[in-house]
């Protein structure tokens, strides 16, 4: 069954100032995301690329169309349903959005005290996500003694702490210097092909693109003006 799949959908914004136009920033997007993908979505400021993100995870409504997450329709539903929708969805940020006054640990075990699961299943859950990204030595620490590529493995573990079935990563790299970057998507592709996790990449830069995507849609003004494999997108003359 597909993982993502969107038909004819449209995010649209009251203008600024009076008699303005609407803004349409997603406008009747439709794409299939299929399971095990590592799916980018690449555009320049501004195309949509984000509200796209915060439509899939439900974070905002959506004005017309549909989104199936794994067969189930999202539009529509009550917050309450979309909570246990969210629990599917993993998303990780460009700047990182971990809790400075927590420590690595707990900024892990986060989701997993909302989710209320029993301190002893928690500890093993943060110990192992810990080990899984690198950080097996640094659960007492707190993200301002950490570099920015460890702070987003944290980012990484806490967004794998409730076994999502799909990795929002929205500019997941941007902050980061080159070396550091290509660490993190060594570790996005193990999350992938390890984990089996489909993960979406929404990204300004193509080089990220051609080193983990498999497949990719280009966005321009709310549209997706190309999609396919990462193969058959960039190898036209
Ligand atoms: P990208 O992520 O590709 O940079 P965005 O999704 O952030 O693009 O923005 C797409 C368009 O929608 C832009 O014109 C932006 O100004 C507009 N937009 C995004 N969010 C809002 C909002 N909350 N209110 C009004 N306009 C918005
Ligand atoms: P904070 O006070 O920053 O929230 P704590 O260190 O009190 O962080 O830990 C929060 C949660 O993280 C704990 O409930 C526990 O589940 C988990 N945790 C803390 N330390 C470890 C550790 N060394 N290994 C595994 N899990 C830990």
């Amino acid at each position: 069954m597909t993982m993502i799949k969107m038909r004819d959908v449209v995010k649209e914004y009251p203008g600024r100032g009076r008699n303005a136009e609407p803004i349409h920033a997603v406008d009747g997007v439709s794409l299939d995301i299929e399971p095990g993908s590592i799916y980018g979505v690449i555009g320049y400021s501004g195309a949509g690329k984000s509200t796209l993100v915060r439509l899939i995870n439900a974070l905002e409504p959506t004005s017309s169309g549909s989104i199936e997450i794994d067969g189930e329709e999202i539009v529509g539903k009550s917050e309450s349903q979309l909570r246990e929708v969210r629990t599917e969805i993993g998303m990780i940020f460009q700047q990182f959005n971990l809790f400075n006054s927590r420590t690595v640990a707990g900024n892990v075990a986060f989701p997993l005290n909302i989710a209320k699961v029993e301190p002893a299943e928690r500890n093993a859950r943060v110990k192992e996500l810990l080990e899984f990204v690198g950080l097996g030595d640094r659960a007492k620490a707190y993200p301002d003694q950490l570099s920015g590529g460890q702070k987003q493995r944290v980012g990484i573990a806490r967004a794998l702490s409730t076994s999502p079935k799909i990795l929002l990563a929205d500019e997941s790299t941007s902050a980061l210097d080159p070396q550091t970057t290509s660490d993190v998507l060594d570790l996005l592709e193990r999350v992938n092909r390890e984990l089996g996790i489909t993960i979406v990449v929404i990204t300004h830069e193509m080089d990220v693109i051609k080193r983990l995507a498999t497949h990719v849609a280009v966005m321009e003004n709310g549209r997706v003006v190309e999609n396919g494999a990462v193969y058959d997108v960039f190898s036209n003359p």
